[in-house]
């Protein structure tokens, strides 16, 4: 048995103001106690008075295949199966290292990193998509999921479960990262994405799809899918959210994931920026966006896209926190649950990580200050903490 003591402490869902003892017994959270506890005969304890102690992050929409470079998701399909692997790995404990213990992975690269899963070593816990169901030549197609027809679309997303997926990504609009492709064209009809929807769910699987035309964000709406990621609400004459949409996102309870976090100072390659002012998009203007949704009741994931350019390398929930925090207008406690129990649920995994509670996967990340006085203190991790194994942070 091993004990983490913090004299700061969020537990998934609200802060423990005087902090607070986790005990793990291996893999698992065995309880947890008052700070003043005393921890059981012949039990170590790490202490850190000064720090905060919170479940492992969560972060739901990344990119192991990507390795944060300016041709991260371009090269892809250049890399054979060993250098595939090995930014992969890199991929994994980048993100451990910052404290991100669990993983959704929705751009995979054919099945490499869904064949991957209950692998051993130091790696995150990862839900996997499989390669994103997208059009012919449509968004992200060189991953390997082109499809078209009700028949094949089904048959996809039964390919998916029967390989071990945990979720299902589809493309419902064109996507920044795929020239040829237009961000305010839907890829899908309604009837084509209720599809997906309908086999996903016969197969115990949740959908979220990738949507920044306004006009597929409605689709996905109306099919009914569980979560939707960028949701950037792009039209030709800028973005918009009507107050319909808004309040149908609310009433359906689908989250959205509008993957911010961007590491401050770094631009998104020149490419990228040009495809960004084509489409009439920047990343101040989805931040406000974001705040609009987030006033509007819209239940919000604080996951990264993380691999796909240098603003986004793996392991940064920290920045989508402070994103969602500042400039997003979202408290606290709130964009905290949205990285932590929030985020697990979204994952599939709501009963197994994102809460300190007894019998939760001990994943557990101190990070070095108070992040009520000081929200970097969330970049800079102590101690981690993945299924009960400790990993050493990233400096
Ligand atoms: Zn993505």
């Amino acid at each position: 048995m091993h004990g983490y003591r913090a004299g700061t402490a969020f537990d998934g869902e609200r802060f423990l103001r005087d902090g607070t003892l986790v005990l793990v017994e291996g893999s698992r959270i065995l309880g947890v106690e008052p700070v003043t506890a005393p921890a059981p005969d012949g039990c170590a304890v790490t202490d850190v008075p000064g720090g905060t102690l919170l479940p492992g992050l969560v972060d739901t929409h990344v990119h192991l295949c990507a390795d944060g470079s300016p041709r991260a998701l371009d090269q892809v399909p250049e890399l054979d199966t060993t250098r595939l692997d090995a930014v992969v790995t890199a991929a994994e404990r980048a993100t451990l290292r910052a404290g991100v213990t669990t993983v959704r992975d929705l751009g995979d690269h054919h099945w490499t990193v869904l064949d991957r899963a209950g692998r051993d070593g130091e790696r995150p816990t990862v839900v996997a998509a499989g390669p994103p169901i997208t059009s012919p030549g449509g968004h992200c197609w060189s991953m390997g999921g082109e499809t078209s027809g009700i028949g094949a679309l089904r048959r996809a997303v039964r390919e998916r479960a029967e390989r071990g997926a945990g979720v299902v990504k589809v493309m419902a609009s064109g996507g920044l990262l795929t020239p040829g492709t237009d961000l305010t064209a839907c890829q899908f009809t309604v009837e084509e994405l209720r599809a997906v929807v309908d086999e996903a769910h016969r197969s115990g699987l949740p959908v979220t799809a990738h949507a920044h035309g306004l006009a597929a964000v409605e689709r996905c709406v109306a099919a009914g899918v569980d979560g939707i990621e960028h949701c950037s609400c792009l039209t030709p004459s800028g973005v918009h959210l009507p107050p319909g949409l808004a309040a149908a996102l609310v009433a359906g309870g689908t989250d959205v994931c509008p993957t911010v976090g961007f590491l401050p100072g770094v631009d998104p390659p020149p490419h990228v920026q040009a495809r960004m002012a084509a489409a009439g998009t920047t990343v101040e203007g989805h931040l406000a966006h974001v705040a609009d949704l987030h006033r509007a009741g819209v239940t919000l994931l604080a996951g990264t896209d993380a691999g796909i350019g240098p603003a986004k390398p793996h392991g940064q929930v920290a920045y989508a926190v402070a994103d969602l925090v500042g400039p997003c207008g979202v408290p606290l406690a709130e964009a905290l649950t949205a990285a932590t129990s929030r985020a697990a649920r979204a994952c599939g995994l709501g009963g197994r990580t994102g809460r300190l509670a007894a019998g939760y996967d001990a994943d557990l990340l101190v990070a070095d200050g108070d992040v009520t006085a000081d929200l970097t203190a969330l970049q800079r991790p102590r101690v981690v903490v993945t299924r009960g194994r400790e990993v050493a942070p990233a400096p």
